[in-house]
């Protein structure tokens, strides 16, 4: 059979090379301890479960949902946006539920780009922004995020020719891998060129939530004008401890709303009605859980960055986010750096060029794993020589 040129042109998913080297130590019965994937170790909060329990019990969610998601779930999105970023959304036409955010991140590329559009896309970056593209026939203009630029993208530096082709501006804070964050006056600067060159602004934030020392994330949707020109993507997934239950949402300009629900609801048809009601439960629920973990990725943060700069890598301490982004010592890859740890300590570290090329030279740790086994990665660590 001959598969289409989509399939041939995918890279390698980055996580199962990570996992073929990690099966081949396990093998060998080394315990390897992994800061790879980005996954909450922690438990779906009770009071969210509970919610999922009564509703599988009822009939009418034992049925196809909407596409568009349950009203109630949509009220409750505009709710939670209006009590934390003092956004007002439009629950009927500016509201959408997502299959996990993922899901509508992949599918929105088929609302803009045609057989040979451009999307810009940062890098290093969440591959899928640039997978998307390339599924629905289009390609990635690449802007790189640089430390001395505070991880964020110059849209000067963007070629006139280029901004005036490109359907979409592919946005990210708090970042992932890097762990930086974007303030208002950016987002309003990327409204601006996104206006300027007739752009629709995508950003994804799904750790709006989970930040350190009084830090308080902002929306895109805060900035003057992004309902014009953008939507957010946002998820329950790292919010709440929800990456198994998949759900998000994507709120913003109704015409790309509409487009995207449109997309959707011929692939797709929706969220189970009862895991929307365990969204409804976690959005209008006590929200204590977000803090309680947050002072634990905290903890686990602080830990890290200092074992590595013990090490001899610079790292600065992220604001947000549940990654450490960590420059390798000069002289090194970051494969070779993460190769090092892998078979001198038995510790998965994610090299940052997975996440593209101006990922070369970093490394990223990611925070969601049980206390006791960063603690075993941490002394391990502790125990190499120091690199730098
Ligand atoms: C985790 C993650 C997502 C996807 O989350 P879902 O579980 O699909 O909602 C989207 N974007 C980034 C940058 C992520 O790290």
């Amino acid at each position: 059979m001959k598969f289409a040129d989509r399939i041939e042109q995918l890279p390698p998913y980055l996580f199962a090379q990570i996992s073929k080297k990690v099966a081949a130590k396990k093998a060998q019965g080394i315990d390897v301890i992994s800061f790879g994937i980005g996954d909450p170790d922690l438990p779906t909060p009770r009071h969210i479960l509970d919610a999922l329990i009564e509703a599988a019990a009822e009939p009418a969610n034992h049925r196809y949902p909407e596409t568009e998601g349950l009203p109630e779930f949509r009220e409750a999105v505009a709710r939670w946006y209006e009590r934390r970023f003092g956004v007002s959304l439009d629950p009927a036409k500016e509201v959408l539920s997502l299959i996990g955010s993922k899901e509508g991140i992949g599918h929105v590329a088929l609302c803009f780009i045609d057989p040979g559009d451009v999307a810009l896309v940062p890098d290093p970056a969440y591959p899928v922004y640039e997978i998307g593209t390339m599924f629905a026939g289009g390609s990635a203009h690449t802007m790189p995020l640089l430390e001395e630029n505070g991880f964020l993208p110059d849209f000067d530096a963007v070629p006139a020719d280029v901004a005036n082709r490109a359907k979409v501006l592919w946005l990210n804070y708090p970042n992932n891998p890097t762990g930086a964050v974007a303030d208002i006056d950016f987002f309003e600067r990327a409204v601006h060129f996104a206006k300027r060159h007739d752009i629709a602004v995508c950003h994804d934030g799904p750790y709006s939530e989970v930040a350190y020392n009084e830090y308080v994330p902002v929306s895109f949707m805060q900035a003057a004008g992004a309902m014009d020109v953008g939507v957010e993507f946002h998820s329950l997934s790292k919010s709440y401890n929800m990456t198994g239950w998949r759900i998000g949402m994507c709120v913003g300009n109704p015409r790309i709303i509409d487009a995207l629900m449109r997309v959707k609801s011929n692939l797709d048809s929706g969220v189970s009605q009862a895991i929307q009601r365990m969204a409804i439960a976690a959005l209008d629920g006590p929200q204590d859980c977000i803090a309680e973990h947050n002072a634990i990725y905290q903890r686990r943060r602080d830990r890290v960055v200092e074992a590595l700069r013990k090490l001899g890598l610079k790292v600065t301490p992220p604001k947000a986010s549940l990654y450490v982004w960590a420059k390798v010592p000069d002289g090194m890859t970051s494969a070779q750096f993460a190769e090092r740890l892998l078979d001198e300590a038995a510790v998965i570290v994610t090299p940052g060029n997975g996440y593209g090329p101006h990922g070369e030279g970093y490394v990223r740790l990611s925070l969601t794993l049980p206390d006791e086994r960063v603690d075993e990665g941490l002394r391990r660590i502790a125990a190499l020589p120091a690199l730098a």
